[in-house]
């Protein structure tokens, strides 16, 4: 077979895995029972203390290595006082959605701020990365077009390309000489979706080549930065900064908020004409309350920061090198990653846990990452760092990995 494509008629099917659909509570308690019995159990850990190199969780503290909180924002003293601030101006919430009374002038200038940032014509803005991704995917793609994946989006790329009703071919990860086949062969609308930085491996894709091949292929190119956006490049342009390249069509750029920002929501950045259509056509920008303005002024604090103070994504670039030298000596494999997220894969899903748990007995939080947000047998510590930690929290985190038993964290 020359390519598989999955069909996606135009409404919302039940996932293929056997024995997903829950009709009866009993079937319900007999996969709860099933995914304890195979350590895919998930359970929350509740905070007691804002994010931070340290974390209250359970009256512990914790040094703490699995945030998305890249450069130390979300308990910022200058937007916390934002927040604040913006509540007062502009109440708790916007009340309505974007079109009918809740776009308020701290939402039009952040919107504006972040395009001048980003380099893009204009941008728009979004509750969630998650509803960014649905919305402008929805907008571009119906049934008769074609959504590429890299195996290893955010799921949340995925969920898009399902809703659009398009078909999807999804390419094995980073392979880009299959996926220039598959567009070769493909006629009519095409968009290729990609994580710009890869939320659970930190790797970067090769967002030069893939735009290389969306101009030459007449498709769209939508590069979802939610990791990378406030920390890779010069000036925490994120990835587009780190290959020099600016959203444009036919490229189109998803930053989110919640990450390095420290705050909350998403935006698109691209062409004035691009996000003029969705304001029009976007159904998760359209039916939906606009974010509370104060989150907006927030986030205006917190870019004003992301640009001026280079030092974040320099003590950051610091850490994460002391890291990867550290785990070198101790002969721990890591995955090719220049970013903050540097993961340890441990394979089965139990090891993971029992690593997690060792180094929470000594005082560290980091989550076991495990399948479906994984591929099977791929499960991981998820290490991620911030610009926060020190020298001394990084030399802590290291002498704790040492004394994991070898046959835990360095698997055959
Ligand atoms: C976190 C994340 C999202 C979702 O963004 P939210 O604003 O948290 O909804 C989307 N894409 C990627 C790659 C992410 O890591």
């Amino acid at each position: 077979m020359l390519w598989q494509v999955i069909p996606m008629p135009n409404k919302i099917q039940p996932r293929a895995h056997p024995g997903t659909v829950k009709v009866m509570l009993n079937d319900i308690r007999e996969e709860l029972q099933r995914l304890r019995a195979q350590h895919l159990y998930r359970t929350r850990r509740v905070l007691e203390s804002p994010q931070g190199a340290e974390v209250r969780v359970g009256g512990e503290t914790l040094l703490s290595f699995c945030s998305n909180d890249y450069l130390g924002l979300a308990n910022d003293a200058r937007v916390i006082a934002a927040l604040r601030d913006g509540a007062e101006r502009h109440g708790a919430g916007s009340g309505a959605s974007h079109l009918v009374t809740g776009h308020s002038v701290a939402h039009h200038a952040l919107e504006e701020e972040l395009a001048a940032f980003a380099g893009a014509e204009r941008a728009l803005l979004f509750s969630t990365g998650y509803m960014a991704n649905l919305g402008v995917v929805s907008a571009l793609l119906d049934r008769h077009g074609m959504a590429f994946e890299d195996k290893l989006n955010h799921a949340s790329l995925i969920d898009a390309a399902r809703l659009s009703g398009a078909a999807v071919q999804r390419y094995a990860h980073g392979d880009l000489t299959r996926l220039e086949k598959l567009l070769a062969v493909t006629e009519g609308g095409k968009l290729i979706l990609t994580d710009g930085v890869f939320s659970m491996g930190g790797d970067v894709a090769d967002v030069a080549r893939l735009n290389a091949l969306a101009k030459q292929r007449g498709a769209w190119l939508l590069v979802d930065d939610a990791h990378g956006f406030g920390v890779l490049g010069a000036h925490g342009r994120g990835t587009l900064e780190h290959f020099g390249l600016q959203p444009r069509a036919p490229l189109i750029l998803l930053g989110t908020l919640g990450k390095a920002f420290g705050t909350f929501g998403a935006f698109i950045a691209g062409d004035a004409d691009l996000i003029d259509y969705l304001i029009q056509r976007a159904r998760t920008y359209i039916y939906t309350t606009a974010l509370p303005p104060a989150v907006a002024e927030a986030t205006r604090a917190s870019l004003r920061i992301v640009a001026e103070e280079d030092w974040r994504r320099e003590a950051l670039n610091a850490r994460i090198a002391q890291f990867q030298s550290g785990a070198a000596q101790l002969g721990l494999k890591l995955l090719d990653s220049p970013t903050p997220i540097q993961p340890l894969i441990l394979g089965d899903a139990q090891a993971a846990m029992a690593a997690s748990e060792a180094l929470r007995a000594r005082g560290i939080l980091v989550t076991a990452i495990r399948p479906p947000t994984v591929p099977a047998g791929s499960a991981r510590l998820r290490i991620t760092f911030s610009a926060l930690h020190t020298h001394a929290h990084v030399e802590r985190l290291l002498e704790a990995l040492a004394t994991l038993p070898s046959e835990n964290v360095k698997p055959a």
